[in-house]
């Protein structure tokens, strides 16, 4: 099924400890973009400013993702945040945030993107994954969101979650947003809410999924070298998302569920190699089905018992 995406198409400004850069291409619908776009075809949504290049265009459109509905607004700047990670590169601190062409946009979708299957509201303002929620025809869709839009529109946010079939959300996030500080507890009173599906990203430590019938637990990929977390949680989401939409109409079953869980795990884990989208831009699918394989064999264990004392 074509996926719909609309969330941030943005410029970043990142430091880690292991470099810089001043001004890459980012935005977690471009995160989401280029990995669901290995499962199915892509439809994005929303604004980009005069800054908004050629260049940026192609790597966007990568394995074809469609950007008819990317508008190009020409006295206006491309969405901007910049953030620095220290040695934990779990956290991070937000030094700017500049919504510019997304302040004031209303998103009016293509047919072309209504019509799809699935919609992913990636992180934006949740008056506008609300604004695109009422306007497409999905029969399956995933949103996520981030501290910011806890803090700031909590109950718009709330409206929205409550009528999505999945949330994906930081572990701590989805705490903050449920004010439960136990994550099973945090996911089962979303799980009330109205969605069937809660994927808690864990970044370094992997993601949890909950549903009213199952527990599933992944670590991370493991890796000895991370270069730039950023986007992490969006590309993940662009495979668990991109690997449900593949299997169609199919209901969703917890084994289908497990298989997407590690499809995001192995693109994440590609995204933090680079800086932005550089890593995955030039991925191949081999590359992604051979850590999958290593994922499954890395977590696999036999059930063999030995007699307890007691
Ligand atoms: P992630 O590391 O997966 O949480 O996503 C990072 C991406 O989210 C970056 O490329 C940013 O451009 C984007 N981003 C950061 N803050 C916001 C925000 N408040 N709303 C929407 N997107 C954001």
């Amino acid at each position: 099924m074509t996926v719909t995406v609309v969330g941030s198409i943005a410029f970043d400004a990142v430091k880690t400890p292991f470099g810089h850069r001043d001004r890459m291409l980012g935005g977690a619908a471009t995160h989401f973009a280029l990995a669901a776009s290995f499962f199915d075809r892509v439809q994005v949504v929303g604004p980009v400013g005069a800054d908004f290049g050629a260049d940026e265009f192609d790597i966007l459109a990568t394995r074809g993702t469609d950007v008819t509905d990317v508008e190009r607004i020409a006295d206006g700047r491309t969405f901007f945040w910049a953030g620095e990670y220290g040695w934990d590169l779990n956290s991070r601190e937000t030094l700017d945030t500049q919504l510019n062409v997304f302040a004031g946009w209303t998103p009016s979708l293509s047919s072309l993107s209504r019509e799809a299957g699935v919609l992913f509201l990636a992180n934006i303002q949740p008056e506008l994954q609300r604004d695109v929620l009422e306007e497409s025809r999905a029969s399956f869709v995933a949103l996520d969101s981030m501290n910011l839009w806890i803090e700031v529109a909590r109950d718009a946010l709330i409206d929205v979650v409550s009528r999505v079939n999945c949330l994906m959300l930081n572990d701590a996030e989805l705490r903050q947003l449920t004010k439960r500080p136990n994550l099973l507890a945090a996911a089962r009173e979303v799980l009330c809410w109205g969605p069937s599906i809660v994927v808690a990203k864990q970044g370094e430590y992997g993601a949890t999924l909950v549903t009213d019938g199952s527990f599933f637990s992944l670590p991370a990929y493991p890796l000895e070298t991370v270069i730039d977390p950023t986007g992490a949680g969006d590309t993940f989401a662009g495979g668990f998302v991109g690997y449900l939409a593949r299997h169609g109409e199919e209901a969703l079953s917890d084994d289908v569920l497990r298989q997407a869980m590690a499809y995001g795990t192995a693109l994440a884990s590609f995204n933090v190699e680079a800086f932005g989208t550089e890593r995955v831009t030039r991925l191949t699918s081999a590359e992604i089905h051979r850590r999958v394989t290593e994922l499954r064999d890395i977590t696999r264990f036999e059930k063999a018992p030995v007699e307890l004392v007691g």
